[in-house]
């Protein structure tokens, strides 16, 4: 990091700064598969046992050996039994019998094919006939074609979801190691926040960014330890930071780091810990504060609401993860032409606020939500998605392509 200037740098460069520094947490716990669900898996997870667990019919019909099937004309075969879901049957199948099948029923031993009940006819409860052009070995699932025994079936890192809690129960796995939960503390600072429920005293506002960030942590399924509002207060401030580290893998607030700040964030911030300022090429949201405070990890987020946001999308969340010991996915990213132009300066990354929207022919489009100031949580409110320009990127045309990230899954 040699041309890593500390005070002005790109979004890039903050975020491999911030990443090269996280550990994953290392410690685990047990759960049951039922409770396993937005954990992240410690280890890796294999079956021993086949998925089927015996060859079985994908359809209702009549099991046979494929080498008995007729080639010009229909022929006729004996039933000998049947085999239904749960109830196999327990014999053989020989040249021309037949064994009545449902879908999920055991394949009695020899046969390895099922002819589908419309293609018979059925003469009453012991003979049914089978036209020719059945081809062998049809509609009948193998075992182990899902998951054999011995294979892998979910990595380490991995955040487990639904069909993962199935795949679990469906191979016996009753518990899960799991990592223990990142546990974040975090406030905001500012002699003009008051909470919801108050009222609005003269010159104040209300804290809005304790609700978002609140909202954005449980997404994120750490565990979130909300220490509400410290005044502007030198040993309000020591102590709230002092207490957070202590309780946190990482702390997070709201406020305090642009220059010129009328408060003790950054003072106490240089005796406590180890932090720098960035002015980050990014808009919203260029103040930002990352190091480290005792064993954790602080972001001084900016405090205007649009730009806590940003930051948090941009720098947070992928640090979190990475503690969270969740292998890196970027998000998904999609480029469609914009419905009306856009001011853009270059020199910066921009995040603007966007509506992506889906034509009756399947086509995409993106529109901006309206005035894009770093305090007007409306924007992000009303857009579904982020309209994300590089650095390099001037102002932009109606109907020119942009980059947009959808909201799902990430706010
Ligand atoms: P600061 O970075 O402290 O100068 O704050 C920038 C702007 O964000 C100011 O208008 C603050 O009033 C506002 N702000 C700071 N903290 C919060 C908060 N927790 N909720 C809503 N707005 C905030
Ligand atoms: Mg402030």
């Amino acid at each position: 990091m040699d041309d890593f200037d500390p005070e002005s740098i790109t979004p890039d460069q903050a975020a491999e700064h911030i990443q090269s520094t996280i550990c994953p947490v290392l410690e685990t716990e047990t759960v049951s598969t039922m409770e396993a669900l937005d954990r992240v898996l410690a280890v890796e997870m294999h079956s021993e046992i086949d998925v089927p667990g015996h060859t079985n019919s994908a359809m209702d019909g009549y099991a046979v050996r494929g080498q008995d099937l007729p080639s010009d004309s229909p022929e006729t075969f004996t039933l000998i039994g049947s085999s239904f879901a749960g109830h196999p049957y327990d014999g053989s199948v020989g040249a021309g019998e037949c064994v009545r099948i449902m879908t999920g029923g055991v394949m009695p031993d020899s046969s390895d094919t099922v002819v589908i009940q419309e293609r018979v006819r059925v003469f009453g409860d012991t003979e049914i006939e089978i036209p020719a052009g059945e081809k062998p070995g049809q509609n009948v699932r193998a075992a182990g074609e899902d998951i054999a025994a011995g294979n892998v079936i979910l990595e380490p890192g991995r955040l487990i979801g639904s069909a993962d809690l199935g795949l679990l129960a469906s191979v016996g796995i009753a518990e899960v190691s799991v990592l223990r939960r990142v546990r974040v503390a975090f406030f905001s600072t500012g002699d003009e926040l008051q909470e919801v429920g108050e009222p609005l005293q003269d010159g104040h506002i209300y804290n809005s960014n304790r609700y978002t960030l609140s909202a954005m942590l449980r997404r994120l399924h750490v565990d979130a330890l909300d220490l509400g509002v410290v005044r502007d207060d030198r040993a309000a401030v020591v102590e709230a930071f002092r207490a957070a580290s202590e309780q946190a893998d990482m702390v997070i607030t709201s406020g305090g780091v642009s220059v010129g700040e009328a408060d003790y964030v950054k003072d106490v911030l240089g005796e406590l810990g180890d932090v720098n300022f960035w002015k980050v090429a990014i808009k919203p949201g260029r103040p930002l504060a990352f190091g480290q405070i005792g064993p954790a990890k602080f972001f001084g987020l900016p405090g205007n609401p649009v730009s806590v946001m940003v930051t948090f999308y941009q720098f947070v969340r992928p640090a979190l993860l990475r503690m969270a010991g969740m292998a890196e996915q970027p998000p998904l990213a999609l480029q469609v032409p914009v419905t009306s132009p856009l001011r853009k300066r270059q020199g910066r990354v921009e995040y603007q606020r966007g509506t992506l929207r889906r034509a009756q022919d399947g086509s995409h489009t993106v529109a901006c939500t309206g005035a894009q100031g770093s305090g007007i949580l409306t924007s992000m409110s009303q857009a579904n998605c982020f309209i994300v320009l590089p650095m390099e990127r001037a102002n932009v045309q109606e109907g020119e392509t942009v980059e947009v990230i959808p909201f799902s899954g990430i706010t």
